[in-house]
């Protein structure tokens, strides 16, 4: 196609739900490109030679290489691209903050709209597995050593899928029932349908790669054991961020209060939603206010009504503007009718007389001077206090890391926060133990974990592969 040609096609729009329709289900709200659109849309790249986008993509998944074989209609090859660094690309093509990677460095962006690469990441990733035509990589020989990995988030499973290829015994030790971390018992449905994540995880196995569920390390076992007793000569802990953090105001303790990540996995991972084939109880609310202004309190707002309120409010301190959750998940909550209470701060929940959320009194706040963040620090306003009536209060303001398997390892640098020390591939103060994901970054991207996972299989892989010294042992060049 002409270059002028080219210029001229309009970014292509996803096709989705009628919000009216979609707070009524938990299916998946866009639909994604077809074909046609997407030939379209990847006719849109300009194929720039300094190739800006990869510089916006932790992974550095070669864009300019993928769009131009699905500008020339070969998707499955288009999919191949990608996976050569990124291995979750149907899960980042529908939840990577694309606006702030990739897109934001695109050359067409400066002037009109930035191609749509998540989109077309996603329609790559969609059709390969969509095809049933999933290449199993063939087996390297074995190399007789053997990793641990701890916790199935992204960065767990990435650093098991590339361990794997390089010919390590794998076996993943997974705390809850279902595989998947964050991805599953996080994100709802509507925005990640979980038989995408379970495909990632069925490709792991079909690969080799062991999996056990219901293992809380640091209970069922340690990692010394897994050093000392049970064999492995490397471990990866990839457990994630997941414990949550309140407010500490009063009548916090009420019923009807939920930390976000209680009420999400209640709501997915325990399929509240699905009356005929679980029990989970979740209490659903008539006016439910959600407190924090970032993807989760987003996909908590959204779940609320899918459940049934007739109000979901969302009380968050700073404007629209400095709100840190993706911008098409903003749009997504106005359109499904979200009601927005900027500049507001929760001083405390109110109960009635047994003990049942019935209100929440907030107090209103202006935005002072940027503060560590870069933005603008909110302020309150004394005497600006009112209360709004709500029998669900869901409290969305982040999550911390989990004590329970590094308070059993002595050896391990954590930081005053108590996230995991650990270099930049990884490797932390413990001999033979990689790190990576939000339990070294603390909460971030679903990107940023699996690229910790990938750099940390590489460097396990390397280490594994060095001669051990006089002294039986490898080097450990960790200096943080
Ligand atoms: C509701 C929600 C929405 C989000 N939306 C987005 C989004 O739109 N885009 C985006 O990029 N990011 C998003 N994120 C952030 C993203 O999901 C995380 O950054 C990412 O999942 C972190 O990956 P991880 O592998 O470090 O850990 P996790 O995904 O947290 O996985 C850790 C796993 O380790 C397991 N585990 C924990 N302790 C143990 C133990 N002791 N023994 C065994 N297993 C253990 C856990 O059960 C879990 O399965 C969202 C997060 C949440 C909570």
């Amino acid at each position: 196609m002409e270059m002028k040609e080219r210029l001229k096609i309009p970014r292509q729009k996803m096709s989705g739900q009628d919000p009216k329709e979609r707070i009524h289900n938990f299916q998946e709200v866009p639909t994604g490109l077809t074909e046609e659109q997407a030939i379209l849309e990847a006719n849109r790249c300009l194929q720039c030679k300094h190739q800006p986008c990869i510089k916006g993509c932790p992974v550095k998944v070669k864009i300019p290489e993928f769009i131009s074989l699905m500008a020339q209609g070969k998707f499955m090859e288009a999919a191949w691209k990608i996976k050569e660094t990124n291995s979750l690309p149907a899960v980042c093509g529908r939840v990577c903050p694309q606006e702030i990677q990739c897109e934001v460095e695109c050359v067409r962006g400066k002037t009109g709209e930035p191609v749509a690469i998540g989109y077309l990441e996603r329609f790559a990733a969609d059709y390969e597995r969509n095809q049933g035509k999933i290449v199993i990589p063939e087996k390297v020989p074995t190399t007789g050593k053997k990793v641990a990995v701890v916790g199935s988030g992204p960065s767990g499973l990435t650093a098991a899928g590339d361990l794997i290829k390089l010919g390590h015994e794998v076996v993943i030790f997974e705390a809850l029932h279902k595989p998947g971390g964050v991805l599953v018992y996080g994100i709802p449905e509507f925005r990640l349908p979980k038989e995408i994540v379970f495909a990632e995880v069925d490709y792991l196995k079909k690969q080799g790669v062991e999996l056990k569920l219901n293992k809380v390390i640091g209970q069922a076992r340690t990692i010394d054991e897994f050093m000392t007793e049970d064999g492995f000569d490397a471990v990866f802990i990839g457990v994630g961020a997941g414990l949550p953090i309140f407010m500490k105001i009063p009548g916090e303790n009420l019923i009807g209060v939920y930390s976000a990540n209680e009420y999400l996995t209640r709501a997915n991972l325990m399929k509240a939603y699905l009356k005929d084939k679980a029990d989970t109880p979740i209490i659903k609310g008539r006016n439910v206010t959600v407190i924090g202004g970032g993807n989760v309190a987003m996909d908590s707002l959204r779940t609320a009504l899918r459940l049934g309120a007739d109000n979901a409010y969302c009380v968050y301190r700073r404007t629209r503007t400095e709100m840190p959750a993706r911008n098409e998940e903003i749009e997504h909550a106005e359109q499904e009718g979200v009601k927005f209470n900027f500049l507001r701060n929760p001083v405390r929940i109110i109960g009635d007389d047994n003990g049942w959320v019935k209100g929440m009194e907030v107090m209103k706040m202006k935005l002072g001077e940027p503060d560590s963040s870069c933005r603008r620090r909110p302020v309150p306003i004394p005497g600006s206090e009112y209360i709004i009536e709500t029998d669900v209060v869901i409290v969305a303001i982040g999550a911390g890391p989990n004590p329970l398997l590094t308070s059993t390892m002595k050896d391990l640098k954590l930081n005053r926060w108590g996230y995991i020390v650990a270099d930049e591939v990884g490797r932390t103060s413990k001999p033979g133990v990689w790190a990576g994901g939000d339990i070294v970054t603390g909460a971030a991207t679903v990107i940023l974990a699996a690229g910790a996972g990938k750099k940390a299989a590489q460097s396990i892989h390397e280490w594994l592969m060095q001669e051990p010294g006089k002294d039986g042992e490898r080097e450990w060049p960790f200096d943080l």
